[in-house]
């Protein structure tokens, strides 16, 4: 059956241009245009904003995207056997398909987007922390971006959005819920991917908040974070020992006890202390 597009389905594109998967590229296809369409819609209102898509493919998302009524998709993909069929997709729609042939950790996106911008991808696992780590902490906040709407392995998803006190609790759900509303809005089982890998997937969505939830210097708090979980099971007043003398005092005065862990300890009270570490 022929897409709305007019462009052949994603298994034909695929034959067509012999994309056979590489696993190093961490390539899983999604080949359903009612999966595609339904994460694009996950995105928000795409009319009027341009669309940063990481790793296109053979391209499933991008027509998602492009029919959602995207103003412009901006695609990084490092493959170049995916360049032919991204092509057929920007001559369906002319003048709204840009694509870039690159490393997404090397090129400089920001010359190519106008605001509003939304960033929508189903990211390579190799690279897909990294990428959001680096939207997450830019120099300057808000950061280009508007909102984040990403697939992940399950257990990543897990930890972005995970709450104190729970298995996946840790830097990345602070990193994410400080200057971000983060939640799950899809979860996808191997299956629905092609080739399909070993675990599950599920799509996050991260919208930007103005400015952060709480105050606090985002260099000290990613220093008492990664401190504070690298010793996960260790009790505060000892994973913290690297941040100088009275430490102690001031877990205390941001009402921590020392004793406690660090995956107990809610945001508020992570930033209350980098305030403090700040300060001296
Ligand atoms: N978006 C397509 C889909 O949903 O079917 C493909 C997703 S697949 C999980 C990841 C894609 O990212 C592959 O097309 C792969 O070639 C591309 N990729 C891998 N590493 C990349 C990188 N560093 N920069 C840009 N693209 C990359």
């Amino acid at each position: 059956m022929a897409a709305i597009d007019g462009l052949p389905p994603l298994r034909e594109v695929i034959r067509a241009h012999d994309l056979v998967a590489k696993k190093q590229l961490g390539q899983n296809f999604l080949l359903d245009l009612n999966l595609t369409a339904r994460i694009a819609r996950a995105a928000g209102d795409l009319t009027g904003c341009d669309v940063l898509e990481v790793g296109p493919g053979p391209g499933g998302l991008t027509r998602g995207l492009l029919a959602e009524g995207a103003r412009r998709v901006l695609a990084v993909e490092k493959d170049p056997r995916c360049l032919p069929a991204l092509a057929e997709i920007a001559n369906a729609y002319p003048g709204r398909l840009e694509v870039i042939n690159g490393d997404a950790l090397e090129v400089d996106v920001a010359a190519h987007l106008a605001a509003p911008i939304r960033i929508v991808a189903n990211l390579p696992y190799n690279v897909g922390t990294e990428l959001l780590v680096r939207w997450l902490t830019p120099k300057v906040w808000p950061p280009f971006w508007d909102s984040l709407t990403l697939m992940f392995q399950k257990e990543v998803a897990e930890r972005i959005v995970a709450k104190p006190r729970t298995e996946h609790y840790g830097r990345l759900a602070l990193l994410a819920q400080w200057r971000c509303e983060a939640r799950i809005v899809l979860t996808l089982p191997p299956e629905a991917f092609t080739p399909a890998p070993k675990v599950y997937s599920a799509v996050v969505h991260l919208t930007r908040l103005e400015s952060p939830r709480y105050p606090a210097d985002g260099a000290v708090l990613a220093r008492i974070t990664a401190m504070a979980f690298n010793q996960r099971r260790k009790m505060l007043r000892s994973s913290l020992k690297g941040m100088g003398a009275g430490i102690e005092e001031k877990l205390v005065a941001a009402g921590i006890a020392p004793t406690a862990r660090a995956e107990e300890i809610a945001l508020e009270q992570f930033c209350a202390l980098a305030r403090l570490v700040a300060a001296d």
